[in-house]
């Protein structure tokens, strides 16, 4: 894909015309109440640009999973507000309700109001990408901006369909997500590290094998060292770990050697006999792991030795803690190498990128975050991206 041909919704002429914009707003909700804002935080930009340059945005999103049925709990009318205060625009809610279709919403929008439709994935057309609902959708608008690169990865009406019916731009969270990705992964300056940490090793066999052709130095922590070391004949004790792939381990050894990538495993290691908060911890070298003791972290030597390999490189990316970060003390060696990379990257030595869930609550935790780069939010569309894969959502927008 030429990526270099994605369109900006800064540059599309939106004045006096109705934007239709897709949107990542399925924010964790409490009773009602959204308790983490970085996904509405993320499109204000997209949102407050369209409005200022005359334009009428339509934002297109949903929330949960209702499986294409109405499900009351799952409306996005809980959000209204929060994206008032946060665009510092009216926003009106099509919500459907006494038979008023969406297009008499659209129809009725004033300049300098924002509109926001009802939980797409009420309709079973989303999903299933109809071409009804993809040409149902585009009647709404004038043309199609997606500012939600974490549900690119998959082909929906409102990610991918309606890409055909309308002008197709791409809005700047989304320029910026896939700018942050192409920046360490397709043109990044070398050498290249990447971090892959995490549980199993079996979630992540495909962005293992695509990162070792790619990246020059590719260190493997957490949970998922523990196969690769078993394969290579060191004792983990009760540690978490994927006995039947051992073959793929060596596979993905093997294929990290042909491309010339190096890949580093932990040479010690904090162990633990229970796995809870306050269990006794001890440092260990790898080959030393007790019979009854379990990994759960990468030790001191480790850390040192992978600030070292950091030190050396240019680029990181980062996914997967290194250790059972959520219980003290076993985040220690994830948090020592983000500060490292932090403070390399605040140095202008570094370009750091990371991504995941888990690992964004790890960097938090560290207090490295604001130090990195660029953190991506997207989860599953970012994982793929790792992969190798095409995301149907970018696709559209160039086809
Ligand atoms: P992300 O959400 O960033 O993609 P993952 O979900 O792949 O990350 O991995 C995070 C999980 O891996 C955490 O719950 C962490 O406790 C677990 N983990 C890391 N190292 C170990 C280990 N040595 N033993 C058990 N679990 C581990
Ligand atoms: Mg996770």
């Amino acid at each position: 894909m030429d990526f270099d041909k994605l369109k900006s919704s800064r540059d599309a002429d939106v004045n006096g015309k109705r934007v239709l914009v897709r949107v990542d707003i399925n924010v964790p909700l409490q009773n009602g109440v959204v308790t983490d804002d970085t996904r509405i935080r993320a499109i204000v930009p997209t949102v407050k640009d369209i409005l200022g340059r005359g334009g009428l945005p339509i934002l297109m999103a949903h929330i949960g999973r209702p499986k294409g049925q109405v499900v009351p709990d799952f409306s996005l009318s809980v959000l209204q507000k929060p994206l008032e205060a946060a665009f510092g625009a009216p926003v009106v809610f099509a919500d459907n309700k006494d038979g008023k279709p969406a297009k008499a919403f659209s129809d009725e929008m004033q300049p300098g109001q924002v509109l926001l439709l009802e939980n797409l994935r009420f309709t079973p057309g989303e999903e299933g990408n109809t071409p009804e609902f993809a040409k149902d959708l585009a009647a709404l608008g004038d043309i199609y901006v997606n500012d939600a690169f974490s549900t690119a990865h998959r082909a929906h009406a409102s990610t991918a369909g309606i890409a055909a019916h309308l002008p197709a731009y791409a809005g700047l969270s989304m320029l910026a997500e896939i700018e942050a990705l192409r920046h360490v992964l397709d043109k990044p300056e070398k050498p290249t590290v990447a971090v892959v940490g995490g549980a199993k090793v079996s979630t992540k066999i495909p962005v293992l094998k695509n990162l070792v052709q790619r990246v020059d130095k590719l260190i493997v922590g957490g949970g998922m060292a523990n196969t690769f070391l078993q394969s290579m004949g060191v004792m983990t004790g009760q540690s978490l770990a994927e006995p039947e792939f051992h073959y793929q381990a060596r596979e993905i050894m093997a294929e990290a050697k042909t491309h010339g990538c190096e890949i580093v495993l932990p040479i010690d290691a904090v162990i633990a006999r229970e796995f809870k908060a306050g269990a006794a911890a001890e440092t260990v070298p790898i080959h030393k792991v007790p019979i009854d003791g379990m990994i759960l972290d990468v030790g001191p030597q480790s850390v040192e030795q992978l600030t070292g390999v950091l030190e050396g490189c240019k680029t990181l990316l980062w996914n997967g803690p290194l250790g059972a970060f959520e219980i003290a003390p076993f985040g220690e060696g994830t948090f020592a190498l983000a500060r490292a990379a932090g403070a390399l990257t605040q140095a202008g030595k570094l370009v750091s990128v990371a991504g995941g869930g888990d690992t964004a609550a790890a960097l938090n935790a560290a207090g490295a975050t604001q130090d990195f780069t660029y953190l991506s939010t997207a989860g599953g569309a970012f994982l793929e991206w790792l992969e190798g894969r095409e995301l149907p959502g970018v696709a559209a927008l160039l086809q």
